[in-house]
């Protein structure tokens, strides 16, 4: 990114980084990805259990390899679980130590969305697990809950179904249809517009783009 650009981006996340503060979320920012990992895992320390909500902002960064080199257990489903273990595993990574996922979008103002297919990563993001560690890159910054409700459906939801190999409508539409489909991943969408009262936050603003 031009030199420029990447100074205007970090100021924009500076501001939602104050926004995010006000609405009671205990917030940083860093100039890379290499810088936020290295937060996360002096954060989390050593031997913890630590859930994972699907976000490739934590693959594309190797995060997960690195707390397990750390010695954390990891929580999290894997492709192939069968209903009964899927949910075993669903309920112990809402009762870890720390959870970690990604929003879909940040607004200006400081509010997150989320959207999910199963409904469990939008639970242990308001409620259960130690303390949530939300990563977003600089892509998700988005101007209001509006534009981010468009960009939940048409970027993040897209590139997921294409990801999981879903055969949705929205993936030859190239956009959101709200479709009926059995296989529909958008199913509940969760808003943190301030800090719920039960939960401790870290959110991570990255000025570098990550996951979708
Ligand atoms: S609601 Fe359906 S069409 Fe829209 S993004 Fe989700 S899966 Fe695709």
């Amino acid at each position: 990114m031009d030199e420029h650009l990447q100074v205007g981006t970090l100021n924009i996340l500076m501001n939602a980084a104050e926004a995010l503060r006000k609405n009671g979320f205990e917030t940083e920012v860093f100039a890379d990805g290499a810088s936020a990992v290295a937060y996360i895992l002096k954060l989390i320390g050593l031997g913890k259990t630590v859930g994972i909500g699907g976000t490739m902002s934590v693959v594309e960064l190797g995060l997960a390899e690195r707390l397990v080199a750390a010695r954390n257990e990891i929580v999290t489903h894997q492709p192939g679980m069968g209903p009964e273990e899927r949910r075993r595993v669903f309920r112990q990574a809402q009762a870890a130590d720390f959870y970690i996922a990604s929003p879909q979008a940040v607004t200006r103002d400081g509010k997150m969305i989320f959207v999910d297919g199963f409904g469990n990563r939008v639970s242990a993001i308001s409620y259960g697990p130690g303390r949530v560690i939300l990563l977003a890159g600089r892509n998700k910054l988005v101007r209001d809950i509006d534009e981010g409700l468009w960009r939940m459906r048409n970027i993040a939801a897209l590139a997921n179904n294409i990801r999981l190999k879903k055969n949705n409508p929205c993936v030859k539409a190239g956009l959101c249809v709200d479709c009926s489909s059995p296989e529909r991943i958008c199913n509940v969408v969760t808003m943190l517009w301030k800090k719920p009262r039960g939960t401790e936050y870290s959110v991570v603003l990255v000025n570098e783009e990550l996951g979708y």
